[in-house]
């Protein structure tokens, strides 16, 4: 019922003779795949030359947003410009722009309902980091994110959503969570969302993982009852990898 969604950041990354050639590859894929999702969030620049040769099923998607359509926000993005540009999802929340750009839960929200109000389908990351999870502050980390990211959020559409547990730890480390440790902070958020929503909207919200996903990991992880896809940066820059991993089994 969950239609698996793979997802690749490719943060900032890629010249836009690299972007283009890299979509028109994975544009390839997700073609031959139609079991599956494939989305991409290029950087802003090459969204344009990336729509030329996504295709159908290749899926565009920001890597942010803001939460106003226009007006005085230097170096933010509009819903309506990527919009415009033929995104369909936006990534918020992300785990470098919670630790690097210090943004809160609060404003996470706000973008998050931004893209909602203009038709994005919002990609909300969540995920503990290092000292946290130490700590044993793991869930209840996760319980705040979700609950202030989603605050005043109302959904009749589980599509509308997707969440990605993505542990700070994890991203572009090489170290992924364990599949227990991955299932378990899955099951968790999903019954957070079942606390929030409708049951049926609840079993509808796909959930992803992300964190050093890779050609040698992505069937395992895949195979968790509660992971209904990847968020995958490293391993979505090159056409060979990102294959492997479209094509998990
Ligand atoms: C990410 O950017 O969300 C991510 C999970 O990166 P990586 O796959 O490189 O860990």
């Amino acid at each position: 019922m969950r239609t698996p969604l793979i997802a690749g950041n490719w943060k900032m990354h890629l010249s836009l003779a690299e972007a283009r050639a890299l979509a028109a590859a994975v544009a390839g894929v997700a073609a031959a795949c139609p079991d599956r999702e494939v989305m991409i969030a290029p950087p802003y620049t090459a969204l344009a030359a990336v729509r030329e040769v996504a295709g159908e099923r290749l899926i565009l998607a920001g890597q942010n947003v803001c939460w106003e359509e226009k007006g005085a926000f230097t170096g933010e993005i509009s819903p309506l410009m990527l919009r415009e540009l033929g995104c369909r999802m936006v990534i918020v929340g992300h785990s470098e722009r919670r630790h690097i750009f210090h943004e809160d839960n609060r404003m996470i929200n706000r973008r998050l309902r931004g893209a909602l109000r203009q038709g994005l389908i919002p990609i909300l990351c969540i995920g503990e980091t290092l000292a946290e999870r130490d700590s044993a502050k793991t869930m209840e980390v996760l319980d705040q994110q979700v609950r202030e990211g989603l605050d005043q959020v109302s959904l009749s559409d589980p599509a509308r959503l997707v969440i990605a547990y993505e542990p700070v730890w994890a991203i572009g480390t090489g170290k992924t969570a364990g599949t227990d440790q991955a299932q378990e902070a899955h099951v968790f958020v999903r019954r957070l969302l079942a606390a929030l929503y409708e049951k049926n909207i609840a079993a509808g919200i796909r959930i992803l993982y992300g964190g050093s996903v890779n050609p040698a990991n992505v069937d395992e992880l895949m195979a968790q009852a509660d992971i209904d896809g990847a968020l995958v940066g490293g391993a979505s820059l090159s056409a060979e990898s990102f294959e492997r991993v479209i094509r998990f089994a």
